[in-house]
Formats: C-alpha cells, structure tokens, sequence
C-alpha cells in the first residue's frame, strides 16, 4: 500500500516537472502519451495495479489514482494555455511590421519621350498664345485633302502612301485636317495647334515609321504676314535649341501654302561645321510651313480678301531625336524599359 502510494506520487512529481520544462506546444502530445495515454500510459498502468492490492487497500487507492488523473489533466490544460499563449505572441512579434524600416524603393514611372517633347511643344506655343485643337485620326478625304488644296492627283492620295478604310474614309496623313475643322467650325481670328497621330504608308525604316505624331500650328487674322510666322518660328527655335539658336527659310512646296518654305535650325551636334548626322551642310531641317493658301481659306468659308494667316507641320519624333540624340525612331516604339528610363 505505501509502496503503491509512493509510486502514484512519484508519476505525480515526475509528470509534473516534466511539464514545466516543455518550452513548446509541440511536446504536450508525447507527455500526454506517457502519462495519460489509454493503453500504456503511466496512471492507467498504475490502476491496473488495483487486483494486486488487498481487498481493503483497493478502494482508497482507486480514489488517489483518480485524483491524480484529474490533477494531470487539469495540469496538462494549463500549461498547453500558457504554452499557445506564448507561441501566438511570438507569432505576431514577428510578423509585426516595423513602419520606421526603409522601404523596398519602388521605382516610379514616367512620361514617354515622346509624350515629354509634345508636352514640352505645347507648352511653348501656349505660352505664344497658341489653344489647343483636336480631330479624328479617321478623317475624310475632303478634310485630309481637298479643302487643303491637294489635286485629285496629288501622289500623296495614292493608296500607295495613304491607308484607306473599305468605306472610303482615311487615316489621316496630316494633322492639317484639324485646321480645315477647325476654320469650318468657328470665325477667324485663330490661333491654334493641333498634336496628334498621324498614318503613312511607310516602309519601317531607322528614320519612318507608318504611324508618327505632327504638331500642326495655325494662325489666321487680319492683316498677318509672314514676318508674324518667322518670329514665331524663331521663338519656338529658341525655346527647343536654346537661345540664340541660328534658323534659316528654304523656299519650298506645299498644295495648302503659298509660300512655302522648310525651315532649318544650325546643326545642335556639330555647330554647323557638318557632321553625319545633319549630312554635312550644318543644318537640320525642322519643319515644314508658309502663308495659308487663299484657296484653302475660301474652301472653309473665310474671306481671303479680309484674312490672313500661316501654318507650320513639324515631326515629334524628330525633334524628340535631335533633342535626345536617339539615332533610329524604332527605338520609340519598342517598349523597352531600360531605352525608356533614360528620358
Ligand atoms: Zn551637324
């Protein structure tokens, strides 16, 4: 009897230190095992000691095994709510987060080249108090090239250089269509520019791409001349190469503008010395432009007696390429990130 009794209270110190150093959930399963398990654990082995005890031992002894039991599993509870107490709160530590830690540092995105030229472009001319004017990039022959002036024969309507659509309509050559709406819509004075998309039928090459962007400006009033376009031109030569930048007129021709000329600004690489880039005249050309052909005003309803005006046509991309000395115009629209970054 007092043997029995001592081994009960030696499963009891025993089971009971060695809950007290488990440090984590993972070992209650295993001392639940040992000691409380169905079949081999320590306090049912000690019960079946009970046949061996004489008859008025058996009972008390029955009772302190239950009492033990109970003790246990109520032992086992609370160390097993201490335990996932402690490992929760660790948990969390760990995954807190610490908002005084630097960031990743995600790169921000920006602006196309192309989009930061046109951004820059318009802001110049608004600045000359020039507004803003848009048109469909699907447009109709009459606006792309009738009412500007171009003959039923003109090479540039040929279906050779223009995309047409299976209704007859055209994806705009020209953003000079914008101004023939424009003029149509409203009552001169104007002063407008027109940015936008423009289609040709181009082979791709480092220096044409079938789809570019224009920037188309016009202006009309009484009494303009065209020392009112060469001093915008000038301004607008200065504002992109820098001050003091030299241009020079060629005469030229368009079917929408009498005169016409290209204008060229002094080489930006090589200062006029000649060099590849501007084939060794030391001049680049820059854009197209000349005095509103009376024609075109008449075709839209404006007296050309009474007014005036100019317009100027120049390429995005070649400005954005001379600027930035981007050698070949595919290099625009191939999306890739590291050419990109760099603007
Ligand atoms: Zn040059």
């Amino acid at each position: 009897m007092t043997t029995a009794q001592e081994a009960l209270e030696s499963i009891e110190r025993e089971a009971l230190d060695r809950l007290a150093t488990l440090s984590t959930t993972a070992g209650l399963e295993g001392w639940l095992t040992e000691f409380l398990g169905r079949e081999r654990g320590r306090v049912t082995q000690a019960l079946k000691l009970i046949p061996t005890l004489p008859p008025e031992a058996r009972k008390p002894y029955g009772g302190a095994v239950n009492r033990l039991k109970v003790a246990l599993e109520a032992a086992h509870a609370e160390r097993g709510g201490v335990l996932r107490a402690a490992e929760t709160a660790a948990r969390i530590e760990a995954e807190a987060l610490d908002v005084s830690m630097p960031s990743i540092g995600r790169s921000m995105g920006h602006a196309h080249v192309l989009s930061q030229v046109r951004d820059e472009l318009v802001a110049l001319f608004k600045s000359l108090g020039y507004g803003l004017a848009e048109g469909p990039e699907v447009e109709d022959a009459w606006h792309n090239f009738s009412a500007l002036n171009t003959p039923e024969d003109h090479p540039a309507r040929d279906p050779k250089d223009t995309f047409y659509l299976p209704d007859g309509r055209l994806l705009r050559t020209q953003t000079s269509s914008v101004q023939i709406r424009h003029m149509a819509a409203g009552k001169p004075p104007f002063r407008i520019i027109a940015p936008g998309r423009v289609y040709r039928r181009d082979a791709v090459t480092p220096r044409h791409y079938p789809m570019f962007h224009q920037l188309e400006g016009l202006h009309v009033a009484e009494g303009i001349t065209f020392a009112h376009l060469k001093g915008v031109l000038q301004a607008f030569a200065e504002g992109v190469f820098g001050s003091g930048t030299p241009m020079r007129l060629r005469p030229s021709f368009f079917p929408f503008t009498e005169p016409s000329a290209e204008m060229d600004v002094r080489c930006v690489f090589c200062e006029g010395a000649g060099c590849r880039i501007c084939s060794h005249t030391g001049w680049l050309e820059i854009l197209g432009c000349g005095m509103v052909d009376p024609a075109v005003l008449e075709a839209v309803g404006i007296d050309s007696e009474r007014y005036s005006g100019f317009a100027f046509g120049l390429g995005v991309e070649r400005i954005a390429m001379l600027r930035h000395r981007i050698p070949d115009i595919r290099l625009l629209w191939e999306n890739d990130a590291r050419f990109l970054a760099q603007f």
